[in-house]
């Protein structure tokens, strides 16, 4: 069955697959973890079961974000515009000593693949500390609502330190020498 093309409709057809293009690299970059890759599809592809999404279905939810407790619980929201998440991005960002201004998960990923000053290795760092955010953000966010506790964000951030030097010095670019490798190992 044939579809009734326009220019709106074309525009909508090839913004989208330019989309998924830019999804697939971050989602698998190789310095990420798997499983804060798989969280990292779900959110790019809108299907994190927020308190958002779950009131679609149904209306009488409330919809609330258990980090704050003060604005709606929605996928932009948790990344990272929430008080919770946005420090935890700050204090990520100092870490890396990544400059860019944006709160958004996904205006963020598109600044570092785009970036020219980073080399190919540092924008796989960076896309995995992202990824790394992602997930953590969201564990946190269950824990909220299954155990009623929240993680101080020091100590998320300390987890996300170590697992991703972990990751890079042990699995990923093993046996490697460079400038880039160097400035991971003494961060
Ligand atoms: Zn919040």
């Amino acid at each position: 069955m044939a579809v009734q093309y326009s220019i709106q409709s074309g525009y909508a057809i090839l913004y989208d697959q330019h989309i998924k293009v830019q999804w697939s690299k971050f989602v698998w970059e190789r310095c990420s973890i798997p499983k804060h890759r798989y969280i990292l599809w779900l959110a790019l592809h809108q299907k994190l079961r927020t308190k958002e999404q779950l009131s679609k279905y149904f209306p009488a939810m409330d919809t609330v974000c258990l980090l704050c407790g003060d604005h709606k619980e929605d996928i932009t929201h948790l990344f990272f515009q929430c008080t919770y998440s946005k420090i935890c991005l700050v204090k990520m960002k100092e870490w890396i000593g990544c400059r860019v201004q944006t709160e958004h998960y996904q205006a963020l990923l598109q600044w570092i693949s785009k970036a020219k000053h980073l080399s190919k290795l540092r924008k796989g760092f960076f896309i995995a500390v992202v990824s790394a955010l992602v997930y953590h953000i969201w564990r946190v966010r269950n824990d909220v609502l299954w155990s009623s506790k929240i993680w101080y964000v020091n100590h998320i951030i300390e987890v996300i330190k170590r697992e991703l030097k972990l990751r890079f010095i042990v699995s990923v670019y093993k046996g490697k020498r460079n400038r880039d490798k160097e400035w991971i190992q003494k961060l």
